[in-house]
């Protein structure tokens, strides 16, 4: 692995897959399991899972923590999921389902659903609570990608 490359975790196997400054992502397989490295849906993140993809270099990864039984989690998630699609391989789009990983939702202090959290190289560099429109979100994480990541603290 050379130091420019990006780290691109499986979202079928979590692998890590080195892709070289140039090579084209969105067609890209695992190296492990040869599944395709974008697929334009959010994975699902647990415990077991996060920091295969959440402490990768390279990468962002923007988190929507949920719940089945919140209604407002219900109207976010198909626009969180067309975003995922426009949105790769510039970012992964991960769901934390906060009853069946509370321990990630209290490691991450969420005190309201939906909560959207974006992480890129280590660092929680933005957040928001509520629902997001496709407009607001797609600002919300282009201002995210453009944070300077130096005043935030590591996870
Ligand atoms: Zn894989």
């Amino acid at each position: 692995m050379k130091d420019n490359d990006l780290i691109i975790p499986c979202p079928a196997c979590d692998t890590a897959n080195s892709l070289a400054e140039g090579q084209e992502a969105k067609s890209a397989q695992c190296t492990a399991c040869a599944s395709p490295l974008f697929t334009g849906q959010p994975i699902h993140l647990t415990a077991a899972r996060f920091n295969a993809h959440a402490l990768a270099r390279g990468l962002p990864l923007v988190i929507d923590f949920w719940a089945s039984w919140c209604g407002p989690c219900q109207t976010m998630a198909p626009i969180f999921e067309a975003l995922a699609a426009e949105f790769e391989p510039m970012l992964r789009f991960a769901k934390v389902n906060t009853d069946a990983e509370g321990e990630l939702a209290q490691y991450f202090r969420i005190q309201t659903i939906p909560t959207l959290s974006f992480i890129r190289n280590q660092r929680e560099v933005a957040r928001v609570a509520g629902v997001l429109y496709a407009g607001d979100l797609r600002r919300w994480l282009y201002g995210a990608l453009s944070e300077p990541e130096e005043e935030h603290a590591s996870l």
